[in-house]
C-alpha cells in the first residue's frame, strides 16, 4: 500500500515539472510529498547533496529540514560506496534502481533502509529522487521468522517420532523423513504425494486396519479432538499414535499425526512380564502363573461340572544328584525333566515348576479317575530313560502325588496342599510311583513331619546308639569281626530300628551328620578293642548318599586320624543296589577308600541285580550274601545252588564271602560245607548293646 503510494508520488513528481509543485506549499503535490510514509530525498546528482526532503525523512533521520538541505548524501550512509553507486547508476541509466543499505541517523544509530531511486525533473534541471524506507523492523521480523522456520524444520527432522501434517480435507501438508522411514514408504509413493495410496500402503501393514481407519474417520468428524492409541503391525512392531489438531487463528487448519515406534519398549515389557510369571531355568510357568491358571480352571470346571487333576511331582533323590555332580548338572537335569514333561502335555494343560525339583501339572477336563492314573504312568515312563549329564548316565525317577477336583479340594490351594501330601506318601511307598490323595494321608503326613523333626534333634540329644553284631569264622567259630548297627532310643524309651529312620534321614538331608556320628563312634570303639588286644574287623554301614557327598573321603580320613583306627581293620558296607545306581561312580569312590587301606563289603548281595562285569571292576573285598538266600536254605530247592554259586564266584574274584541272617544249625552246616568264610546271624548272636558285646568278647 505504502509502496504504491510512494510510487504514485514519484511518477507524479517525475512527470510534471515538480519544482513548482513542490515549492507551492498549498499544492496537492506538496501535500502528497509530505504525507508520504517513506522518506523522500531529492538529490543533486553532480554534488550528491540533498536538495529537498519531506517531513518523514526528517523524522526518520532525526535532522531538521534546514540541516538536511545541502547535506552530502555520504553523511547519511554507512555504506558510502553503495549509496554513491546507486546515485551514479541512476543518473547514468536514467532508470529507477533499488538497493538496501545501512543508513545512519543523526544520533549515530543505524537502520536498514530500502532505497528506490529514479531520475526526475527538478527546478528545470534533472535530479535524483530516492524513496527511503526504514526496513529495520521488517528485516528483524523476517530473520525471526526464518529462524523459527528453520528451527521448526530441524525439530521436525531431529525427532525420533514420525510426523505427518494433513489439512482439514485430509491432504498431506508435510511430513518428516522419520515418518517415511518408520512406515517404510517407497520413494515413488512419497514423490507422487497421492494421499489415498499412502493411506493404503500404511493400512496394509497393520494387524487391525479397520480400527486404524475408524479412528482416522472419527477424528475428521471431530477436528478439535486429540487422541492417542496403539497400532500393532503384522510384522510385530508397535507404534503409539498421537493426534492433535493444528489451529490457525483460532480455527482448526488440519491435524498433526505423530507416530512413535515403541516396539523395543513393548518387547521389554513383554520380557518383564514373562520373567515375572516364568521360571528362569526351565522357562516353565512359575508358581504365580500356575496358581492363576489353577484358579481359572477351578472356576471353569465348577461351572461346567468338569473334573480336574493336579499332579505334584518331584525328582527322587534330587539332592544327592545335586550334591554329587554339582548344581550345574542338577540344573541341566531339571531342564531335561521340564522338557520331557512339556513334550507330552496336551494343549490346555499346564506344566509348571514350583522351585527346586518340584513340578506341577494341571490336567483340564479329565473324563474318568482312571485317566489320572494313566497320565501319571505316562509321566513316570517319560522320566525313566537315562539322562546323560557330563558323561554320566543318570537313571532318574519321579514320585507323583495326585489330587482330583472336586473330590480332593474345592479350591486350588487345597488341591496343591493335598497333592503334596499324596506325594509324600508316594515317596514313602518306595518312589518311582504315584499316589492319589486319600483323606487319612493328612494325619500320616503330620506324623511323619513330627518324626522327622525329632530325628533332626536325635544326634545332639544323644538319642542315637550303636549295637554290635559279631561275625564268626564258619569253621573255627572264632569272632573275626563286628558289624555296627545304629539304633535310635527316643525320649519316650521306644527303640527305633534303622529300617524305620535311615531312608527318612536320607530324604531329610540328615544322613551326612548321622553317618558321621556312626563312623566316629564305631571307630572310637574299634580302637578301644584294638588296644585291648582284640583283632577284629569293624564293619560300618554306609548309605549311598554318604558315598556321593562331596567331602566324604575327607571325613573318613579325619575320623581315622582322630580315632587312631587302623584302616585295614575298617570295613565299609554298601548295599549292592546302591552301588548299582551308578556303578562308574561307585568304582571311583570305593577305589579311593581302598587306596586308603579300607576294606569294602557289598551288603545284601544277590538282591541288587549286579552285572558281573561291574562286580569284577568294583574294588570289593567282601561279599555279604543276603539273608533271604540264607533263610531259603533247606526251604527252597533252588536256593542251595545259588548260594553255592555266589560263594564260588566271590572266591574266584578273590573276595572274602560272608553269609548274613544265619539262624539255624543246618544253614551253618551248609555254609561250612561249601566254604563260606564267615557268617553272621541270630544262630551265633543277635546284635548286642556295647556292654553285652564286651562281655562276649572277654568271655571268649
Ligand atoms: P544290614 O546291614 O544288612 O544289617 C543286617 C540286618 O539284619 C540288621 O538289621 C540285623 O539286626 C539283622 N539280622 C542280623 N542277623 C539276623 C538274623 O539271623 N535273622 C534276621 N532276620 N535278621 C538278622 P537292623 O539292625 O535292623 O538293620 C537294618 C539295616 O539298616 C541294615 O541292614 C543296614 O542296611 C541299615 N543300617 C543299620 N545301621 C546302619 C548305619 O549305621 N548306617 C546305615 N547307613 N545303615 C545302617
Ligand atoms: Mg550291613
Ligand atoms: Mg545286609
Amino acid at each position: 500500500m505504502r509502496d504504491r503510494q510512494a510510487l504514485a508520488i514519484v511518477t507524479t513528481v517525475h512527470r510534471l515539472s515538480t519544482a513548482d509543485a513542490l515549492q507551492s506549499s498549498d499544492s496537492d503535490y506538496r501535500g502528497l510529498f509530505e504525507a508520504a510514509h517513506d522518506a523522500i530525498l531529492i538529490v543533486d546528482p553532480s554534488s550528491e547533496t540533498v536538495l529537498e526532503v519531506n517531513q518523514r525523512a526528517c523524522e526518520m533521520y532525526g535532522f531538521v529540514r534546514h540541516e538536511f538541505l545541502g547535506m552530502r548524501l555520504d553523511l547519511l550512509s554507512e555504506e558510502v560506496e553503495k549509496s554513491r553507486s546507486l546515485i551514479r547508476e541512476t543518473a547514468r541509466g536514467g532508470l529507477s534502481t533499488s538497493i538496501e543499505a545501512v543508513h545512519l541517523r543523526r544520533d549515530g544509530s543505524k537502520m536498514l533502509v530500502d532505497i528506490h531511486s529514479s531520475v526526475i525533473n527538478y527546478q528545470g534541471d534533472w535530479a535524483i529522487v530516492t524513496i527511503n524506507r526504514d526496513i529495520t523492523e521488517r528485516e528483524r521480523t523476517r530473520i525471526e521468522l526464518e529462524t523459527s522456520l528453520s528451527l521448526l524444520q530441524a525439530t521436525l527432522e531431529s525427532t525420533a517420532d514420525g510426523l505427518l501434517v494433513v489439512d482439514t480435507s485430509g491432504k498431506i501438508v508435510t511430513f518428516n523423513q522419520q515418518f517415511v522411514e518408520m512406515w517404510r514408504l517407497p520413494n515413488e509413493l512419497v514423490d507422487q504425494g497421492n494421499d489415498a495410496e499412502v493411506l493404503d500402503f500404511v493400512r496394509d501393514q497393520l494387524l487391525q486396519p479397520q480400527s486404524f481407519l475408524a479412528k482416522v474417520r472419527q477424528l475428521y468428524q471431530d477436528p478439535e479432538a486429540e487422541s492417542q492409541d496403539l497400532l500393532r503391525f503384522k510384522d510385530g512392531r508397535f507404534f503409539e499414535r498421537y493426534s492433535k489438531p493444528q489451529r490457525l487463528g483460532g480455527k482448526s487448519a488440519g491435524r498433526v499425526w505423530s507416530f512413535r515406534d515403541i516396539t523395543e519398549r513393548k518387547k521389554a515389557e513383554e520380557a518383564t512380564r514373562h520373567h515375572a510369571y516364568h521360571d528362569h531355568l526351565t522357562g516353565l510357568p512359575n508358581r504365580m502363573l500356575f496358581e492363576d491358571r489353577l484358579r481359572h480352571a477351578v472356576a471353569q470346571a465348577t461351572r461346567g461340572h468338569q473334573m480336574l487333576a493336579l499332579f505334584f511331582l518331584d525328582i527322587d533323590r534330587f539332592k544327592t544328584i545335586n550334591d554329587t555332580f554339582g548344581h550345574a548338572a542338577g540344573d541341566r537335569l531339571l531342564v531335561e525333566v521340564a522338557e520331557r514333561l512339556t513334550s507330552r502335555k496336551r494343549s490346555g494343560d499346564t506344566v509348571a515348576r514350583l522351585g527346586g525339583d518340584e513340578f506341577l501339572i494341571l490336567v483340564n477336563n479329565l473324563r474318568r479317575v482312571e485317566d489320572a492314573a494313566r497320565v501319571a504312568q505316562g509321566v513316570l515312563e517319560a522320566i525313566r530313560p537315562a539322562v546323560v549329564i557330563e558323561g554320566h548316565e543318570l537313571h532318574v525317577t519321579t514320585s507323583i502325588g495326585i489330587t482330583l477336583f472336586p473330590h480332593d479340594g474345592a479350591d486350588g490351594e487345597t488341591l496343591v496342599k493335598n497333592a503334596d501330601i499324596a506325594l509324600y506318601r508316594a515317596k514313602d511307598q518306595g518312589r518311582d510311583g504315584y499316589q492319589i490323595y486319600a483323606p487319612d494321608m493328612n494325619a500320616r503326613a503330620l506324623e511323619k513331619l513330627m518324626f522327622e523333626n525329632s530325628l533332626r534333634r536325635a544326634i545332639d540329644a544323644h538319642e542315637l546308639l550303636l549295637h554290635y553284631q559279631p561275625q564268626v569264622d564258619t569253621t573255627s567259630g572264632q569272632i573275626t569281626g563286628v558289624e555296627t548297627l545304629v539304633r535310635w532310643r527316643k525320649k519316650n524309651g521306644e527303640l527305633v530300628m534303622p529300617g524305620d529312620f535311615i531312608s527318612l534321614a536320607e530324604d531329610a538331608g540328615l544322613i551326612g551328620p548321622l553317618g558321621e556320628w556312626v563312623l566316629e563312634t564305631a571307630c572310637t570303639q574299634g580302637r578301644v578293642w584294638h588296644d585291648a588286644g582284640f583283632n577284629l574287623r569293624l564293619a560300618v554301614n554306609l548309605s549311598v548318599h554318604q558315598l556321593q557327598r562331596p567331602g566324604f573321603l575327607d571325613t573318613v580320613s579325619r575320623v581315622l586320624e582322630t580315632t587312631g583306627m587302623d584302616p585295614h581293620c575298617l570295613e565299609l558296607e554298601v548295599t549292592e543296589s546302591a552301588v548299582m545306581q551308578d556303578p562308574e561312580q561307585g568304582i571311583r569312590s570305593l577305589g579311593k577308600l581302598r587306596e586308603m587301606g579300607i576294606l569294602i563289603a557289598i551288603d545284601d548281595f544277590g538282591t541288587g541285580h549286579s552285572s558281573l562285569s561291574y562286580l569284577r571292576r568294583l574294588p570289593v573285598t567282601t561279599l555279604k550274601i543276603d539273608q533271604t538266600f540264607v533263610s531259603g536254605l533247606g526251604q527252597d530247592d533252588d536256593v542251595g545252588p545259588i548260594v553255592k554259586a555266589i560263594i564260588a564266584m566271590g572266591h574266584s574274584l578273590g573276595m572274602h564271602v560272608l553269609a548274613e541272617g544265619v539262624e539255624r544249625e543246618d544253614q551253618h552246616a551248609f555254609l561250612r560245607a561249601h566254604g563260606c568264610d564267615d557268617m553272621q546271624g541270630y544262630y551265633f548272636s543277635r546284635p548286642l548293646a556295647l556292654d553285652a558285646m564286651n562281655e562276649l568278647l572277654h568271655n571268649r
